[in-house]
């Protein structure tokens, strides 16, 4: 039972309801109308036997019988007072004639394995100079009239076989097709799961039933699946282009030195260069590494209450001194804000963005940190007067590895577009959100909104 499909146990199954139903009913249906008619067969007799001896009359010391007495298979003789037949016969089969006379009584007799009602009424005649009595017996088969039943009921069972057949195949069809879409679902399924397809789709948009929308979250799995693998792809083939750029400049730079620097300060140029491209390389790494533990520790970052009043404090502070720029930061930090969230992760948001705004600000521009709080978020703001941002590239920045191609200095820091990635991935974690409003060549601002 268990190796069988689906659909052919549902066809099975209900086969065989069909099957016990339709019995049921047919013999129910059976006894019910057989004793029905046996009751019509009694009555009835009972009926011809009255009329009949309603009809007969004496006439001239005659008995006049003016009636049929044989009528709807029921037989009727009828006899003088001393029981000696005056008119009428009996069934062939009915050939025992001993049988007590007795008036107004239905008896069932069986003669050679055949079933008669017989009924008997003895009737009083008279007429002006006369007066007699006559026996009317009337004989009918018990079983003539539920033979037909029988037949009906046999007719039933035995076209009975192909309705259950019709049926079966009618069900099996039907449910095959229903469940085409689960055979569809598994292709799909399947030819992912190979690796072969991502792109396979189950596609059932049509139909809303069950299976329908089954497939559709299916789909959108799926969907889900094939985005994430091919931003895994991006990402590790990205990473690497970003690696090998420094690595061919090292390359060039150790070789060069061997083979053709002369004096000291060919050496310590060749060193420099290498030294800055290794630099970078670190960088890279180490921002690299900081990415994957992010992806990695997702679900169990540990939330402990931050003071962030005082960490944006030290984050301006921290940046203010590293860079040693023309640019002045100015703040506006509400106190005593805090939230529950992750120090470490909160403090690279911070710096991520303030380093950005010196990154991409202008000589003797401003940068304005400010931090402040509302009944429902808390509002974290760097806003710069620097170079800006198209619209187009508004929406591509937060991408992983996006870099605007203008932006002045980024390859000499090494940045190599995965800051703001980060930073949208810290705010998702804290269940906030990062928005950005720029105008190019007048500067940015980047708000990260965080609710309490
Ligand atoms: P990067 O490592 O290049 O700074 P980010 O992800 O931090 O990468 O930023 C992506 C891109 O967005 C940058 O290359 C830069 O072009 C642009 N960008 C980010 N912050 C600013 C800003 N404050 N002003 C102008 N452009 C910015």
């Amino acid at each position: 039972m268990r190796h069988l499909s689906i659909k052919l146990k549902v066809t099975l199954w209900y086969t065989f309801l069909m099957i016990v139903v339709v019995t049921a009913v047919l013999g129910f249906m059976y006894l019910i109308s057989s004793s029905v008619i046996e009751k019509d067969v009694k009555k009835e007799l009972e009926a011809v036997v009255d009329s009949i001896g309603g009809s007969i009359h004496l006439d001239d010391h005659e008995v006049i019988i003016s009636v049929n007495l044989v009528q709807n298979g029921i037989y009727t003789v009828v006899y003088k007072e001393n029981l000696s037949p005056i008119q009428g016969f009996f069934p062939l089969e009915y050939d025992n004639t001993n049988i007590e006379y007795k008036s107004d009584v239905l008896q069932t007799i069986k003669i050679n394995g055949l079933n008669f009602y017989v009924y008997d009424r003895k009737v009083s005649l008279q007429d002006e100079e006369d007066r007699t009595s006559v026996w009317i017996r009337g004989v009918v088969a018990a079983d003539t009239t539920p033979n037909l039943m029988k037949n009906l009921f046999e007719t039933a069972l035995m076209t009975l076989p192909f309705l259950v057949l019709l049926a079966a195949i009618g069900g099996y069809l039907i449910s095959r097709q229903a469940f085409k879409p689960i055979d569809r679902l598994m292709k799909a399924a399947n030819q992912i799961s190979d690796g072969k397809d991502l792109s396979k789709r189950i596609g059932l948009e049509n139909s809303k039933d069950e299976i329908g929308r089954l497939a559709s979250t299916f789909d959108r799995m799926f969907n889900r699946l094939e985005n994430s693998f091919e931003a895994e792809k991006q990402f590790t083939s990205d990473a690497s282009h970003e690696l090998r750029t420094p690595i061919t400049v090292i390359l060039a730079q150790s070789e060069l030195a061997q083979s053709s620097a002369k004096t000291l300060e060919d050496h310590q140029e060749a060193l420099s260069v290498i030294h800055r491209q290794a630099l970078k390389i670190s960088h890279l790494i180490s921002q690299l590494l900081a990415f994957a533990r992010l992806d990695q520790d997702r679900g169990k970052v540990e939330f402990t209450h931050v003071d962030l009043s005082d960490l944006a404090k030290s984050v301006c502070d921290e940046q203010n001194e590293a860079w040693e720029s023309s640019i002045t930061l100015s703040t506006e930090i509400q106190a005593n804000v805090s939230a529950q969230g992750d120090p470490v992760l909160l403090n690279r948001l911070m710096s991520n963005l303030i380093e950005n705004a010196y990154q991409y600000g202008k000589e003797n521009g401003h940068i304005k940190v400010s931090l402040s709080q509302t009944q429902k978020e808390i509002l974290f703001k760097v806003e710069d007067d620097g170079i800006g941002i198209s619209q187009q590239e508004q929406e591509k920045i937060f991408q992983r590895f996006y870099q605007v191609s203008n932006s002045r200095t980024a390859n000499e820091r090494g940045s190599m577009g995965l800051g703001l990635a980060m930073v949208q991935k810290i705010a998702v974690l804290h269940k906030g959100s990062i928005s950005v409003e720029s105008t190019i060549h007048k500067g940015s601002s980047f708000i990260f909104r965080f609710p309490k």
